[in-house]
């Protein structure tokens, strides 16, 4: 051991998002003392967490939500969005324990709201909170407080030292130095390592560098590589990331949910050379949404652009940077920054064969569409033909990565020949590969935290109690 043990800790949380929260929560219920360490500044609290809206979670006819929703059908919703790619185990577990989290909310003070009007389609399945994911960590932290939890901020682990498959040690890293503190048992809560762009450049190369990171510029992924070096069997694709189209401008980090534009359906979408490269109506939006940053991420430079005309201006959500305007495509061209002959000819092609015999309808799939072109667009094809006409500049925006550590039902982590270590457990984003390894369903990231968060804070107290 480096250092001798000053503290002793009966567990050690990694990380202060949803599931380490929720992890030091149901630890403190369970055992002495639980120390949480979160990396961020305490204002900046709360990773991708503080971002987040809504949790899907299975039940009856309930006050929060506007019908049923059985675990049937859930386990089907995540089966078809993953390709089957799950653990049954772990998915039947976490929408079994789903039905306690409107319970597990309420006794943390955090209010749930019933879900308005055109929430993505998602007032059935899911519970908004009001306030969102900043107001709901914010209890957690207050409720934390409460139940005696240590925090400390700008503190990161550097160090876990393993006697066999146990952990007896942390080296940890703080405002006030390097402390090394002797520990029960630990939750890894550090999220995923979206906002780690060089790691993400070992499979994407240069093109990370144009990624725009959504979320906190905190989880980088550092504990995600420390598990992994010694010997944490793994999940997931390296490749695979959750990834939306945001506006350009946007912040590198941090930008959370308003960057997103949803234009898309209701246009054309170029990209650098002004030409189109997928079919912009293929499915409804909600079921598609996910897949266009990975799409622009695959363009030249990451770069894309939509087109759209005054007709459709209002049929999407309000965008936070105003798009720009000309009126006419060459104008539009001229101050998106593309060849205005291109991109005229695209939309010539274009309004030729989406003049077809069809009814608008943007809130079904109304098969208004394209006859002739390579890459169709199969419902919304309606010319772009009244000005003014209105652009916006895409990147992609990454959201969460889906590669992780093994666990069990108990959250702990699974080592390289099968056996789990056995104090060392993992909640949220770091584990949520187990069960989305690919796509994803509104909602699901909190429910898999939350759930996971709660068994591995009971697991680790129960250990450390041992
Ligand atoms: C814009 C946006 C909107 C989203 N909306 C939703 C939604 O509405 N519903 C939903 O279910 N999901 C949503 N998600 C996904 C959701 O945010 C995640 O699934 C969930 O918050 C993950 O929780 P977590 O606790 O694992 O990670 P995080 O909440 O990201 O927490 C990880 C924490 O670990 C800290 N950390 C990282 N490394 C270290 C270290 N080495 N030492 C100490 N601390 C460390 C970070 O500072 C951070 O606070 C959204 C994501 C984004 C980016």
């Amino acid at each position: 051991m480096t250092g001798k043990p000053v503290r002793k800790y009966d567990v050690l949380v990694i990380g202060g998002g949803n599931a380490g929260l929720c992890a030091a929560l149901s630890a403190a219920k369970h055992s002495g003392k639980v120390l949480l360490i979160e990396s961020a500044h305490k204002n900046e609290r709360g990773g991708n967490t503080k971002y987040t809206r809504d949790i899907r979670y299975a039940h009856n006819p309930d006050a929060y939500s506007a019908g049923s929703y059985s675990d049937e059908e859930f386990v089907e919703d995540v089966v078809r969005v993953t390709h089957n790619k799950t653990n049954q185990g772990l998915l039947k577990k976490v929408i079994a324990e789903s039905w306690n989290i409107p319970a597990w909310l309420e006794d943390h003070d955090v209010i749930i709201h019933k879900a308005l009007k055109g929430t993505l389609h998602l007032g059935r399945t899911n519970l908004f909170m009001l306030g969102g994911g900043k107001a709901m960590i914010n209890s957690y932290y207050d409720a934390a407080e409460k139940e005696g939890v240590e925090i400390r901020y700008e503190t990161r682990c550097s160090k876990l030292e393993l006697d066999g498959k146990r952990v007896f040690a942390a080296e940890i890293h703080g405002r006030d130095g390097k402390e090394t503190i002797e520990v029960g048992s630990v939750v890894v809560a550090s999220g995923g390592f979206e906002a780690n762009l060089d790691w993400l450049g070992e499979y994407w190369g240069d093109a990370a560098k144009n990624f725009i990171v959504r979320g906190s510029r905190q989880n980088t992924g550092d504990m995600l590589r420390m598990l992994v070096g010694f010997g944490a069997r793994t999940v997931g694709d390296l490749s695979q990331f959750h990834s939306v189209a945001v506006d350009a401008r946007s912040p590198k980090y941090d930008g959370g949910i308003v960057t997103r534009i949803d234009s898309i359906p209701f246009g054309i979408t170029v990209n650098k050379s002004g030409k189109r490269f997928y079919d912009e109506g293929e499915d409804l939006w909600p079921k598609r949404y996910a897949i266009w940053g990975r799409l622009i991420a695959e363009q030249p430079d990451q770069e894309a652009y939509s087109i759209i005309d005054s007709k459709a201006r209002d049929l999407f959500l309000p965008t936070v940077f105003e798009p720009e305007v000309g009126e006419s495509i060459t104008e539009l061209a001229a101050k998106l920054g593309l060849n205005p002959d291109t991109l005229s000819e695209t939309v010539r092609e274009y309004n030729n064969s989406a003049s077809g015999n069809c009814t608008f309808d943007p809130g079904s799939l109304d098969d208004c569409k394209t006859s002739s072109l390579e890459i169709p667009k199969s419902h919304w094809a309606r010319a772009i033909d009244t000005p003014p006409y209105y652009g916006y500049p895409f990147r992609p925006g990454i959201t969460f990565t889906y590669f992780g550590v093994m666990v069990n039902e108990m959250g702990q982590v699974i080592s390289n020949n099968g056996t789990p270590f056995g104090n060392l457990f993992a909640a949220g984003e770091i584990m949520s590969g187990n069960i989305l390894s690919e796509g994803y369903l509104a909602g699901f990231g909190l429910t898999i935290g939350t759930v996971f968060g709660v068994t591995a804070g009971r697991e680790a107290a129960a250990y450390a109690g041992k």
